[in-house]
């Protein structure tokens, strides 16, 4: 269905390249929008153009910013011999909110996938390797447990091992308040080797 309205039909299309957002939900929001007052869209649309104008990626972890070097990067508070390697910027919020961990972050910028045509060189490996100076006494690499999360564990483990910096690995363990029994074999597996002593 196409509207009389090139503007409307317009913010449907763009809304509906957003991920998980399809056709029907972008024209629900778009008659939501036009339900609301003026100043309430205008703050939506400043937002998005804030995105494009005062965003930028910090120069030494590849996190979201506003200035040269991200808050973490700055902050005196972290401790500076441990960084933690992540593959999109959004993880780092996922550690914060634990509050339990002080280090320092690196983003990769996704995972190795051949099939999509991603190589190293496609993410920040060189930038997390220049970083690895006497100062970094541990790296720890937290990508995800997908296939392609693990292959770029391993092959990060690789460069990493022989500077003889203590690599580690974000344990996988069982959801709390799941049951052992409905734990998959990988899962499982993985919970014990990241066992820890009680
Ligand atoms: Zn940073």
């Amino acid at each position: 269905m196409h509207y009389s309205s090139s503007a409307v039909e317009r913010a449907v299309m763009e809304l509906s390249k957003l991920p998980g957002v399809g056709r029907k939900s972008a024209q629900r929001m778009v008659f939501y929008l036009l339900k609301q007052s003026p100043q309430a869209v205008n703050d939506l649309s400043t937002s998005l153009s804030d995105l494009v104008q005062k965003v930028k990626f910090c120069s030494i972890c590849n996190n979201i910013a506003e200035e040269e070097t991200c808050e973490i990067c700055r902050s005196e508070k972290r401790d500076r011999s441990i960084i933690c390697v992540v593959e999109e910027a959004n993880d780092i919020w996922a550690f914060e909110r634990t509050g339990d961990y002080r280090g320092l972050y690196h983003v990769l910028g996704g995972v190795l996938s051949p099939l999509d045509g991603i190589g190293p060189d496609d993410l920040h490996v060189k930038e997390l390797l220049q970083r690895l100076d006497d100062s970094v006494h541990e790296v720890i690499v937290a990508t995800n447990p997908s296939t392609e999360g693990e292959a770029t564990a391993l092959y990060l483990a690789k460069l990493i091992k022989p500077l003889a910096i203590k690599l580690t690995r974000i344990a996988r363990g069982i959801p709390v308040g799941a049951d052992l029994e409905h734990a998959d074999e990988m899962t499982l597996s993985r919970a014990l080797e990241g066992r820890a002593e009680i």
